[in-house]
């Protein structure tokens, strides 16, 4: 059924009974092409791209609870691709451009909103980072504005411009960047990809890997044993406990991230604004409520909620870039587990047990990167290749010292 502004005068016509449900909920079969496990942002993603591109239509995405009940569904939103390094910009790009024509291709209002991503700096050497960042990303082709403290300053009024600690110099500001819907896109993509023939199967927790003769043909799960010519993991922040079903280790950590709303107020906030003095970043959603977030935990854990030491230093940072945060009131906050890896950039590779597949790292930047995320992995299965834009994503790179270390952190996954 194709969503329509003709639809929906006929279905409102006829009392809206005629709806159809948005995709299949499936019942497993007992072997697919492609098994994916997860049933996030990039898993259902992968599925579409894999049917749609590539014509791999024998694919099932097996989901423990229900879909985008993960990450997909906790985060704060923000899409961008404002990257440094030569190996991330490319794909972030190939992202935002996916996102740019999202709707139309998955018939489905995913409400991206490009209303810019504002990066804040406080110091000459802050600025110096910015504007090399700008740089590269005119070298690549994206678009990136160096604004000073004055141009910050008629944007957006309300920081704190006279009495900081560390005072707003300027920003960087990615016009293109913004937000998007994340539930609608688990369901956009989810609707996308049933229709085109995939099984979404829910409360099918994977517990175990077939292998026969050192390759992974299928997987044991909570709904039996289903068999696969390959088995592709994109779990996110349970990344590292699937791959030891394999018995691989993974240079990955899990870690609490949480996100915060406040009560709704009047439009107020007009872009994704980054403190540069502090982690906290905000948006105001369409229903008015500021959406924010900051740091991560700091330690491991497969909770998916957080603790008060970290909703206060998330609460100061606000205080501190636009103290008229401290009159709202938080209506809602939660967390969500992160895959940390060790250099802060995300693995889409072959793992050494043939036929098993990976798509993890993701960090706390994985939402802008669904798109290509799906797009990049489906090209990885259907050709055995990695996409282009994807090659410095290698797993091994731990080992042979590629690493993409975008924020020069070094080997500290919560830093990341
Ligand atoms: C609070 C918060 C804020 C964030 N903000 C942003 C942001 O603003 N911008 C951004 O780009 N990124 C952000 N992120 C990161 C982003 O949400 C993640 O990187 C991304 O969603 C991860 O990919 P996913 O959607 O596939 O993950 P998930 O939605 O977590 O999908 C993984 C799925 O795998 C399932 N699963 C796990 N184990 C099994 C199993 N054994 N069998 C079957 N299924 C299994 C899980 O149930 C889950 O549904 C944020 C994350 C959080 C938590």
């Amino acid at each position: 059924m194709r969503y329509s502004l003709w639809r929906i005068l006929r279905e409102a016509c006829s009392g809206h009974r005629r709806w159809e449900p948005a995709w299949r909920d499936a019942s497993p079969k007992s072997g697919y092409e492609v098994i994916v496990v997860g049933g996030g942002g990039h898993g259902l993603a992968t599925a579409y791209y894999l049917a749609k591109v590539h014509g791999v239509r024998e694919v099932a995405v097996l989901e423990k609870g229900g879909i985008g009940l993960g990450n997909a569904g906790r985060n704060t939103t923000i899409i961008r691709s404002n990257y440094l390094l030569p190996g991330n910009n490319p794909f972030y790009e190939l992202s935002m451009r996916l996102w740019e024509g999202l709707e139309r291709d998955l018939n489905y209002n995913v409400m991206v909103s490009q209303r810019g991503v504002l990066n804040l700096f406080h110091s000459d050497a802050q600025r110096d980072a910015y504007v090399r960042r700008g740089n590269a990303m005119h070298l690549h082709g994206v678009d990136a504005e160096l604004l000073d403290r004055e141009a910050v300053r008629r944007m957006l009024p309300f920081l704190e411009f006279e009495n900081a600690r560390f005072p707003i110099q300027g920003g960087l500001l990615q016009r293109r960047g913004g937000t998007a819907r994340h539930d609608a896109v688990v369901w956009g993509y989810a609707r996308a990809a049933s229709g085109l023939g995939v099984d979404i199967v829910q409360n099918c927790e994977v517990t175990g890997l077939i292998r026969e003769g050192g390759r992974i043909v299928g997987v044991r799960s909570s709904r039996g044993d289903i068999r696969a010519g390959k088995v592709a993991v994109a779990v996110a922040g349970h990344s590292s406990r699937v791959a030891a079903l394999a018995g691989l280790r993974l240079p990955i950590e899990s870690h609490v991230l949480q996100a915060f709303v406040s009560e709704a107020v009047k439009p107020l906030i007009p872009c994704v604004v980054t403190f540069g003095a502090g982690h906290f970043y905000v948006s105001q959603s369409d229903k008015g409520g500021l959406v924010f977030g900051g740091d991560l935990d700091g330690y491991n854990s497969y909770a998916q909620r957080g603790n008060l030491p970290m909703v206060e230093e998330v609460c100061a940072s606000g205080m501190a870039l636009m103290p008229m945060i401290g009159r709202l009131r938080l209506l809602r906050s939660w967390g969500g587990v992160m895959d940390m890896s060790m250099d802060g950039s995300p693995i889409i590779d072959r793992t050494p047990l043939e036929g098993l597949y990976l798509n993890a790292g993701w960090c706390y930047g994985g939402f802008k990167a669904t798109p290509a995320s799906g797009y990049c992995f489906a090209h990885l299965l259907a050709r055995e290749e990695s996409h282009e834009v994807a090659r410095a994503f290698r797993l091994d790179r731990f080992a042979t010292g590629h690493l993409l270390d975008e924020k020069g952190q070094g080997p500290h996954p919560n830093l990341h």
